[in-house]
Formats: structure tokens, sequence, C-alpha cells
């Protein structure tokens, strides 16, 4: 008889740090968790050293893992599932590194780490993308450019924060008490990236981040949508290469450039003692945030709820309410002492509302350490 994978490791490996959490999933409780930080840059040379750090500090709890479960930015139209990650599957995923030049060769390296620490334990991957390209039709996910850019080079919609929008899917169907292949929604993941979701019967149709995360919403740092026409503008006036655009466009943009901060409770806060930029920048992002609820509302042929999640999602009072007002046409009603709650399962609409806002904390790692488990038990 197979042994029932219990104890599972989530690994989120970074760029510069490496997170990790460890479960234990006969009870779904979290065992350990923590950050080894500075990798490469003063802290440990390499992923592989972080990962000694990790067992070191894990130090009993190490024994025994039954799995683990990595998250990977990209999993191009490769991965439309989480994957036991083999040999196969490695050189798969190392074809994709293009989309994620950044991430994609911290992400698959923590895995190579894991594979000569924990010698034997099954590494599955877990990626960004894959709630979504799993079933988004074309007409969602294709640009209106010569098609082949997207046969060259794969340029097309993919989208991100998938983990989380399944997590909180999954949630929602057991909140509204509806069986998953029957429940439409429209999850709204705001944090300092921030994407929306449209859900039809469980599975996505449309989301707000494309080919990269640069797209949809107003972030902490990036623009979300643009006229791509504006960018070229930019890049002829002042003579900008593609690398300084990207720079520019991902970590320059957005409300720190609106107003000062890419933190949202700084813009609120400046915004309460009447800071203009900040109301401006408050309001733009809300506004962008409504605009899709209203658009996804439409795609998924009536949602059965509209979820809020991410640091601001479930936390912030304020950015909720700046949202919420503006769907009175879907005849959405706010309770404004329910909408106090933060980082609490609650729904947040009035009960005359005819579509319920629930706030659900999202838990990605707990969603990597649920896919470890069910790809394991294939
Ligand atoms: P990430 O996308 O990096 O995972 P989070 O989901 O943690 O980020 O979200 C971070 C964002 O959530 C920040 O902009 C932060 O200001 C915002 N946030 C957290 N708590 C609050 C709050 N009480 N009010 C407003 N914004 C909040």
């Amino acid at each position: 008889m197979k042994k029932s994978i219990e104890k599972v490791l989530v690994i989120n490996s970074g760029s510069s740090s490496l997170k990790y959490q460890l479960f234990d999933m006969a009870t779904e409780t979290r065992l350990a968790k923590g950050l080894v930080e500075r990798i490469g840059c003063g802290g440990p040379a390499t992923h592989a050293e972080a990962l000694k750090q990790v067992v070191a500090e894990l130090g009993d709890a190490a024994k025994g893992i039954d799995a683990i479960g990595h998250r990977i930015l990209h999993g191009g139209e490769t991965f439309r599932d989480s994957a036991l990650m083999t040999k196969a599957n490695m050189a798969k995923a190392k074809k994709l590194v293009k989309f994620g030049p950044l991430h994609m060769p911290a992400n698959l390296g923590g895995i190579e780490a894991c594979e000569r620490t924990f010698r034997g334990v099954p590494n599955v991957g877990v990626f960004d993308t894959a709630f979504h390209i799993a079933t988004m039709p074309d007409c969602a996910g294709m640009y209106a450019i010569d098609p082949k850019y997207y046969k060259k080079m794969g340029i097309r919609k993919y989208g991100f924060h998938g983990t989380s929008h399944k997590f909180v899917t999954q949630a929602a169907a057991k909140f509204l008490k509806k069986p998953l292949s029957k429940v439409n929604l429209v999850t709204c993941h705001l944090g300092n990236g921030s994407s929306l979701a449209a859900i039809r019967s469980g599975g996505v149709v449309d989301t707000s981040m494309g080919l990269t995360p640069l797209a949809g919403m107003v972030m902490g740092t990036r623009c979300g949508d643009i006229d791509a026409a504006a960018v070229l503008a930019i890049m002829e006036a002042e003579g900008k290469t593609p690398a300084e655009m990207d720079v520019i466009l991902n970590k320059k943009s957005g409300l720190l450039a609106l107003a000062g901060s890419s933190d949202c409770r700084d813009i609120c806060a400046k915004a309460a003692k009447g800071d203009k930029a900040a109301e401006l920048a408050l309001e733009m992002l809300a506004y962008r945030v409504a605009l899709y609820i209203g658009a996804y509302n439409t795609i998924v042929g009536g949602a059965d709820a509209i979820v809020m999640t991410g640091g601001i999602g479930e936390n912030s009072s304020e950015v909720r309410e700046r949202i919420v007002w503006r769907l009175g046409a879907l005849g959405v009603k706010l309770d404004k002492s329910a909408n106090k709650v933060r980082g609490e399962l609650k729904a947040i609409s009035a009960k005359g509302s005819k579509i319920p806002v629930v706030v659900i904390p999202t838990n990605e790692e707990l969603m990597i350490a649920r896919d470890t488990v069910r790809i394991l038990g294939k």
C-alpha cells in the first residue's frame, strides 16, 4: 500500500529569498514557517545553502517529510495543472525561463536544491499560471496582434496569482454551500500585486494579468492597463531601452508614482489627511477594480459572490468601501459594520444585496500543500 502523504514542506524560492512552511496535511495544520533572506547578497551564497539553513531551523521537524510543494511563477501552456517534477518535467519547465528570467531560475533552483538535500522525497511544482490556463478560452486569452507572435514567442495572456484565486474559489464554494462545478465568482486578489479572475463553473474564464503581471489593476509599483502607444511615446521621447521601460512600468509606477508610496496603508493615511494625489490614487485603484467586476460579472453569467482577498482585500475597509459603492447597478449593497472585518472570512454585503461580497483570507501555501497531496495521490 502507498504511504499516505502527511508531512508536506512548501517552498517559495525567490530570486533573493526562500520562504517555507511545513504542514501536517492529516489535519491541515502548520507545523513551522520561516524565511531565509539575502541569498547571494550577504546571506547564504546559493539556494542550496539557504535550504541547509532551513533544515537547521526545522531541526527534528525536518525528519520524515513525505513531499515538497514548490511555488513556480510560470507554467506557460505546458503546465495546465500542478505536476510531479520528474526529469522530463524539469526539462519542460526550463524551457519557460524566458517568461520569468528573474523568478524561474530561482524557483527551479529551489527544486534542484531539494532533490539533493531531501533525497528520494518527491517534488511537486505548483504553477501560478495553471489555474487560469487550464480553462481560459482563446477569446479571452489571445491578443489581437498577428498570430505569428503567439506561434513564435507564446505571446498571449497567462494570468498570475492562480494559486490564490484557486484557494478562494474553493473556499467560496464551501461558504456558498455549492458544488465547485456550479459556482460563478469574481475573485479579487488585491495586494502589492493585484489581479481579478472571472470564475465560471469553478474554472477561470478570464483574468486581469496578462503575458506578465504588469496588466490590469493599479498596483503598488505597476501601472496595470495602459495604452501600449503611451509606452512607445515615452520610449521614443526619452530614448529609453526596453529594459529601462520595464523598470519604469513595473517598479516605478502605480501607487508609488501617483502618491509617493507603494504601500496602500500609507496612501490611505495620506488621503485621510486631505492629500489630493493619494485621494486620486485610491479612486483610480477602486475604479479599475469596480470596472472589472462589472465586466466579469457579465462574463461569468452572473456571479454567485464577489470575493475580496490579498493584503488590501482582506484588511482595508476603506478600499473595499470605495469599490463596493460603485457596484450599485449590480444591486450590491455594503454592510458598513460588517465591512470593518480584517483578515477573517466574512460577508461584508448587506442582507438585501443581490450579490454577496465576501472577504476570504487567502492561503497560497496551504493550496500548494493540498495540490502536492492531490498530485501524488493520482
Ligand atoms: P503581496 O502582494 O506582496 O503578497 P499582500 O497581499 O501582503 O502583498 O498585500 C500588501 C498590501 O496590503 C500593501 O499595500 C499593504 O499596505 C496592504 N494592506 C495591509 N493591511 C492593510 C490595511 N489595514 N489597510 C490598507 N492596506 C493594507
